[in-house]
């Protein structure tokens, strides 16, 4: 069942009314069903029981502490992709050894960083990056647990831009050179490799495309190991698709199934890491009406919230479902509607040409599936400060991000003296 209910003709999350959270904080507004994350990972857990998998959360779908800490509190660990997301997963309180440092681009700095902090293993993507980590880990004085991307070369069917396991894309390192690297690590000191990684791609509907992929994990662990090497853990990446519009979800037990008949007989612990899939549909973003007005045949709808707050529309053709949070209180018929921000971007839309009623002016507007991907990819285009988020627990709820204000935003900012205005430029 969904957090999000109009009940009394007025949107809820469980059981707080938007409105109560509008006046409170404002608008635009995040707002995270602490229970449809809570009721997601344990849906999740329960299908995948008894194959002994690991459950990391990607937190880059959505980093917000709060969220982090109500996931680790059901017992998952971090799946992050900088330093920044390593200090994210312990301020929330997930333990180091629970961290999985994944990502194409670390640099040196990072991995002391992480090192220092103890994370549990590092996901490597290149020769050069092995290497690195290797000196730095010497360097320190500790022993890297390392993990090999590996691209599959397997198309997961999904939007380009989030594809990431086709030998084109710039993820992990082509699956038949598994055996060089795994001597490489194997030579270099401060680094042991017995962990082999994928990761295709993300808002996976059909789930043939894992099959594809673990059947070549396993084909590679059988090599390795032949080879005289231990493997002793596969990490199973994420992806796994929600519903935005009309989309199947990939169904769980298809996916245990798959997990089950290609790796679960090797003797390895494994891991999943989902980001999107656990967190994409308990949180929506509150936006109040502006103004409404017509061209041409068309309808805009101006709301308070834009594509800085939610970029996935433009960014990637992506549907969003908008829902009025109080439906009785619509101004007349639907009609063909655009719903927009105020940024001065085309792009800067929720909806397009969306069969939608008129809407009166200071309505509230929920647009649905915003708690992955969205804050996250949140900036401060057009001096707009970043809108708070709200977390609800039942019938409570709190502001777990502030709203940013002008000031936060100009104090990063600073006049050089030579810009006095008593000296013209050369
Ligand atoms: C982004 C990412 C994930 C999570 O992807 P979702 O589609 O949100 O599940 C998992 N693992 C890695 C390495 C990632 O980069």
């Amino acid at each position: 069942m969904s957090a999000f209910t109009h009940r009394d003709g007025i949107l809820h999350a469980d059981g707080v009314a938007i409105p109560a959270i509008a006046e409170a904080v404002g608008t635009p507004f995040y707002c995270y069903s602490r229970s449809a994350l809570v009721e997601r990972y344990r849906n999740f857990d329960a299908a995948l029981a008894g194959l002994g998998v690991d459950i990391f959360y990607a937190i880059k779908a959505n980093s917000n502490l709060a969220v982090i800490r109500a996931l680790a509190l059901e017992g998952a660990g971090a799946d992050v992709v900088s330093i920044g997301e390593v200090r994210r997963a312990l301020a929330a309180g997930v333990a180091a050894e629970r961290i999985l440092f994944a990502g194409v681009g670390k640099t040196q700095d990072e991995m002391a960083q992480a090192l220092e902090a103890g994370v549990g293993q590092f996901n490597v993507e290149s020769e050069s990056e092995l290497r690195a980590l290797s000196e730095v880990a010497n360097r320190l004085g500790h022993e890297a647990t390392v993990g090999l991307r590996v691209n599959p070369d397997v198309d997961a069917k999904t939007h380009a831009k989030i594809t990431t396991g086709r030998k084109e894309n710039k993820f992990g390192v082509d699956i038949e050179r598994a055996p060089e690297f795994f001597d490489l690590a194997s030579n270099l000191p401060g680094t042991q490799a017995s962990s082999l990684s994928v990761h295709i791609g993300s808002q996976l509907t059909q789930v043939s495309p894992f099959r594809e992929a673990y059947g070549r994990l396993r084909e590679m662990t059988l090599t390795l190991r032949q080879a005289g090497h231990v493997v002793d853990h596969l990490d199973l990446g994420g992806g796994l698709g929600i519903v935005y519009e009309n989309e199947d979800e990939p169904d769980l037990s298809s996916y245990a199934r798959i997990v089950r008949e290609t790796v679960s007989d090797l003797d390895c612990r494994l891991s999943v890491e989902p980001g999107r899939f656990l967190v994409g549909n308990a949180g929506i973003l509150v936006a109040k009406v502006v103004y409404v007005k017509y061209g041409g045949e068309r309808r805009f709808v101006i709301v308070d919230g834009a594509m800085n707050d939610l970029i996935r529309p433009t960014l990637y053709n992506a549907h969003h479902d908008i829902v009025p949070v109080e439906p009785q209180r619509v101004a007349g018929p639907t009609g063909l509607t655009d719903i927009v921000g105020p940024i001065c971007e085309s792009g800067d839309y929720f909806a397009q040409a969306r069969d939608f009623p008129d809407m009166p002016e200071g309505a509230l507007l929920a647009i649905l599936s915003a708690g992955a991907y969205s804050s996250v990819m949140a900036s401060n285009y057009n001096s707009r400060p970043m809108a708070p988020e709200v977390m609800v627990d039942g019938d409570r709820f709190e502001v777990v991000r502030r709203r940013q204000s002008m000031e936060d935003l100009l104090a990063l900012e600073s006049l050089p003296d030579w810009l006095d205005g008593s000296q013209a430029a050369d």
